[in-house]
């Protein structure tokens, strides 16, 4: 379904942070209240997509509820062949919405992946980009250090995003994630299983820091009709 980013991909990643936190000079006092800032900000990013992910109405006809609401063994050959006749039918964007509605029914797949496959399509979408817009700010204009040490924390924390969402979906994880969570780096499992329990809310998955801002966007977001409970399963 999802792919890991080829290598160069990976290796542009790490080169443009490297260059970034290179640019941000000597670390200083300031870095510490913006890398608290760039990991809320990290969290709320999380919450935002996630939310606009789990409502975004799908392509209708194409076959994506098929899919979502196959009855029989997900390893039959039957289904396997739905799936890649589905997959001719849309792109890479709508396959990614595909899998976040996907998540509800099915939440444990998410925990099962490769690292590099769950954070793939952020690097390629996502955070290679904007790494690669802060390295082109960082040079051309005077940005202070700590400003950038926090964008750094933010692009990190957002392209592990979907690691963090998996690792709340199985029980043995690295001992540095138990140790975020102990610190409230990141959240727990009961805090995200308040998501699977209503759906329409919590949409934050690194910290959860941000849901109560999240939450008011959400319903603002429903009440106005920006987002449409329909869109949450694939018709
Ligand atoms: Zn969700
Ligand atoms: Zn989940």
């Amino acid at each position: 379904m999802m792919k890991a980013a080829p290598w160069p991909v990976m290796l542009a990643m790490l080169a443009s942070l490297a260059l970034n936190l290179w640019l941000a000079g000597a670390p200083g006092w300031a870095w510490f209240p913006a890398a608290i800032a760039g990991w809320y900000l990290a969290d709320f990013a999380s919450g935002v997509i996630h939310m606009v992910m789990d409502y975004k109405v799908c392509t209708p006809g194409v076959g994506l509820d098929q899919l979502y609401f196959y009855e029989g063994s997900r390893e039959s050959p039957d289904y396997l062949a739905l799936r890649d006749q589905v997959w001719t039918r849309v792109g890479p964007f709508e396959k990614l919405v595909y899998d976040f509605k996907n998540h509800h029914p099915r939440p444990d797949a998410l925990g099962r992946r490769p690292m590099l496959v769950q954070i793939g399509s952020t690097i390629l979408f996502a955070t290679l980009p904007a790494s690669l817009l802060l390295n082109l700010a960082a040079l051309a204009l005077p940005l202070p250090g700590w400003m950038i040490a926090g964008l750094v924390v933010f692009i990190i924390g957002a392209t592990f995003a979907q690691y963090f969402h998996g690792t709340l979906h199985k029980d043995d994880n690295p001992p540095l994630v138990i140790w975020m969570r102990r610190l409230g780096l990141l959240m727990t499992p009961n805090a995200h299983a308040i998501h699977h329990a209503t759906l329409d809310r919590d949409f934050a998955t690194n910290t959860g820091w941000s849901n109560p801002l999240v939450n008011r966007l959400f319903n603002l977001a429903i009440d106005r009709r920006w987002l449409k409970p329909e869109g949450l399963e694939p018709n």
